[in-house]
């Protein structure tokens, strides 16, 4: 089976030809500049072609990808009809969507009705189905939401302590991101661990980051909220803040809402703090420098990311299992180690030798830790055209 993997943003779109059974990759790439003028860079194996295509919308984005997926030179299908499907990442499926699920004319409607909860990437998700829709009538669509995973949360976990009114006539409560990624990594570590009833807590720390509380591999509680601004501090993200904050700023500066939010979400995090980047390499180089304010960023890092494993081995009411995982996760035993030398009291001991690894699939805690520790890589894609091909056999 062959599953086409869309991810559309307001102004790129990126694509990867997959088999969900397998999960090999067979072609792959990204759109950019779609309405200004358009560039798509498209990649087979170590081969990878540019090219300059105009994209007055996400339609002819898609178009220049179905174009590029069955060219005689740099193609790797002989013509459309061997995509089988197609799936959507969709960032906000606010409380209309507790799982995966094939795009109709009710789901399209649904999507829509969660922009104001998406207001960035909805509307330009939604283009992308749409887009493929237009081009490839026949072939089944399939929404993956990035909040869907988080739908089992309890109400002590979702609910905002505000006046009610405000979850009931307008949604708003704990929500959670990166839910196809904490969802990959669940069932990975079930695999892993060879368990499918245990409590983890799973550490997706990237550009993005959050934590993910997990039992029996369903979501019990996560770090963002209503949008991903919410948790411990990301690259350029505040994370958690008292909201009076953005009462002073807006006051004493004469800033509007959401122009202060603009400043917590792309101008805070580790790049406020160390001054120098949102990079987690940038960072370290810092640290190892001297540079103080470099060093300040990394540990408020790891203290919140600590803190957050200590609060949810709390709601757990225990762990077995803690895994890392994205671009920090992955390749950063430093901060890995960092982060657990914090939970020593609770049994947490790495073995450094096994922790000196990027990138790979490893248990990197000590045979006597009383909690089992995993690097685990995620890979959203692969979920997606999981997700997607489940769906599409079933209504087969
Ligand atoms: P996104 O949230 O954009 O998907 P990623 O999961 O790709 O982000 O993570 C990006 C982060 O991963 C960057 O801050 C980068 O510094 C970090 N990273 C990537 N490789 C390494 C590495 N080898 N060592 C430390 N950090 C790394």
């Amino acid at each position: 089976m062959n599953v086409l993997v869309i991810n559309a943003g307001s102004s790129s779109l990126k694509y990867q030809l997959m088999n969900p059974e397998t999960g090999d990759v067979s072609a792959k790439g990204l759109c950019e500049r779609i309405y200004i003028d358009g560039r798509l860079t498209h990649k087979v194996g170590d081969k990878k072609v540019v090219k300059d295509i105009p994209m007055p919308s996400h339609s002819e984005a898609i178009s220049a990808v179905l174009d590029i997926l069955v060219d005689p030179v740099d193609g790797v299908i002989k013509s459309v009809d061997e995509i089988d499907a197609v799936g959507h990442r969709v960032l906000h499926g606010g409380m209309e969507f507790s799982d995966s699920c094939i795009v109709n004319d009710d789901v399209i409607a649904a999507i829509k009705k969660c922009i104001p909860l998406g207001p960035l990437h909805n509307p330009a998700n939604l283009m992308g189905i749409e887009a493929c829709q237009a081009v490839m009538p026949k072939t089944p669509q399939v929404a993956v939401f990035d909040t869907a995973f988080h739908m089992t949360m309890p109400p002590k976990a979702y609910r905002y302590a505000i006046p009610t009114e405000y979850y009931e006539n307008d949604d708003i409560r704990r929500y959670g991101f990166h839910g196809t990624s904490h969802k990959y990594v669940a069932k990975r570590t079930a695999e892993l661990v060879g368990k499918k009833e245990f409590k983890m807590i799973n550490c997706h720390l990237g550009n993005g980051s959050s934590l993910c509380a997990i039992k029996d591999g369903k979501c019990q509680d996560t770090t963002m909220g209503l949008s991903p601004l919410a948790g411990v501090p990301m690259g350029t993200r505040s994370g958690d803040i008292d909201a009076c904050v953005v009462q002073f700023i807006c006051n004493k500066y004469g800033m509007s809402v959401d122009e202060c939010l603009n400043m917590l979400n792309k101008k805070s995090g580790v790049l406020a703090l160390s001054g120098v980047s949102s990079d987690f390499r940038d960072l370290e180089a810092g640290e190892a420098n001297g540079d103080e304010n470099c060093i300040l960023a990394l540990n408020k890092f790891f203290y919140e990311v600590a803190k957050y494993i200590g609060a949810y081995a709390a709601a757990l009411n225990g762990v077995d299992v803690i895994t890392f995982t994205a671009g920090v996760g992955e390749n950063g035993p430093d901060t890995r180690a960092a982060i657990c030398s914090y939970l020593e009291f609770m049994g947490v001991k790495l073995d450094p030798e096994a922790n000196n690894c990027r990138g790979k699939e490893r248990l990197i805690s000590a045979p006597d830790s009383k909690v089992q520790v995993w690097v685990v890589p995620t890979n959203e894609e692969l979920m997606i055209a999981q997700d997607t091909a489940e769906l599409v056999n079933a209504a087969k």
